[in-house]
């Protein structure tokens, strides 16, 4: 934004500045107001030498870049009335609920079915499961190709949208060509730049989601958002953002619980935030508690590991799945609190 030392520039004032912004790809926009008027910079307005160069002329007063470093993921964006639609849902206009396995069994691939038509019959909005597990011990179950058969076969049982999470590009090429309706990007992999640029080169104009986690090391809100924005910039802007819990863990939960994140991200960016409680607390008893908080702060949704009997689960389930009858009550009650949160309700108008 170009402020002048005088209420308005002249026609000639004008014109340098037009040839010295279209040197640079932008455009000058007048904004007139009733004491003096204002020029908006359209294009890239923080170029340095352009910056300098309008600095330069004695007839101008300031120049305010604007202050968000976010082309696309910021709430001031072109994107800001965005919106992402997942099955029946469009997020945030209801409570946007993904629950499933944490992994799926390939061994056991009823464990999953069951689970999957038991987390519909709870009024989940789309099922998740594991076929690619980023795991501590190399020893350790790492999923299996085979899973990813089981979760379209879920799908095509229940009509659910599916999100399971892809951790190289191996997976993301087996992962697109099923058609995975919403690409979950783990907390170990929320800052592998090369990965988020290959996941919105090959889901551009594709109808897949991605689904962004926090990573467990991840500090200021902005580097949250400059990850999300790195999709974005690469082809999909259908990102969703999902505090998950951060280091040093918090004594007693599995990491440091951080749902409270959430109105920090709905100040800066306009994308949907959906909350990992169950990473974040680490054990099925503490998740409604937790997941509700997270819809205190105004989340778009959760993610909620859940199983049809988690004692026969792998990899997080047994010890963070919640069962399909728990599932069910806190949907209810996130219906709640989503109603209570209207009453102090932020518009997004107001934000941006
Ligand atoms: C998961 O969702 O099962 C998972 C491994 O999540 P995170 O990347 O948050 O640890
Ligand atoms: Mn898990």
């Amino acid at each position: 934004m170009i402020i002048p030392k005088e209420s308005r520039l002249t026609d000639e004032q004008l014109a340098e500045v037009n040839s010295i912004v279209e040197a640079y790809h932008c455009k000058v926009q007048p904004i007139v107001g009733h004491h003096r008027t204002i020029y908006a910079v359209l294009g890239e307005e923080r170029e340095t030498i352009m910056v300098n160069r309008i600095l330069g002329l004695d007839y101008i007063d300031r120049f305010d870049a604007v202050d968000s470093p976010f082309k696309l993921m910021a709430i001031q964006s072109e994107l800001a009335h965005h919106q992402i639609t997942i099955g029946k849902v469009i997020v945030g206009q209801m409570p946007t609920i993904i629950a499933g396995h944490c992994t799926i069994d390939p061994k056991n691939p009823n464990y999953f079915l069951e689970s999957a038509h038991a987390v519909k019959e709870a009024g989940a909005t789309a099922l998740r499961g594991g076929v690619w597990k980023p795991r501590t011990m190399p020893y350790s179950f790492q999923g299996d190709d085979s899973s990813m058969k089981i979760l379209i076969e879920a799908r095509e049982q229940t009509g659910l949208p599916v999100d399971t999470e892809v951790m190289d590009e191996y997976q993301l090429q087996i992962a697109v060509e099923a058609g995975v309706d919403i690409l979950q990007v783990g907390a170990r992999n929320a800052l592998n730049y090369s990965l988020l640029k290959k996941i919105g080169e090959m889901t551009a104009d594709k109808p897949i989601k991605v689904l962004l986690k926090r990573s467990i090391g991840m500090g200021p809100v902005n580097e949250f958002i400059a990850a999300a924005e790195y999709i974005a910039a690469a082809g999909n802007p259908d990102v969703m953002f999902c505090p998950r819990g951060t280091q040093p863990t918090m004594d007693g939960y599995r990491n440091y619980p951080d749902e409270s994140i959430t109105p920090l991200l709905k100040e800066k960016s306009w994308a949907p935030v959906i909350v990992d409680p169950s990473h974040s607390v680490g054990r099925a008893k503490y998740v409604p508690s937790a997941s509700l908080a997270a819809m205190a702060y105004g989340a778009d949704g959760v993610i909620v590991e859940t199983h049809s009997n988690p004692k026969l689960g792998i990899g997080d389930d047994p010890k963070q799945s919640l069962t399909p009858d728990v599932l069910k009550k806190l949907i209810e009650d996130i219906h709640a609190i989503w109603e209570i949160r209207k009453r102090y309700k932020v518009t997004k108008a107001q934000l941006v």
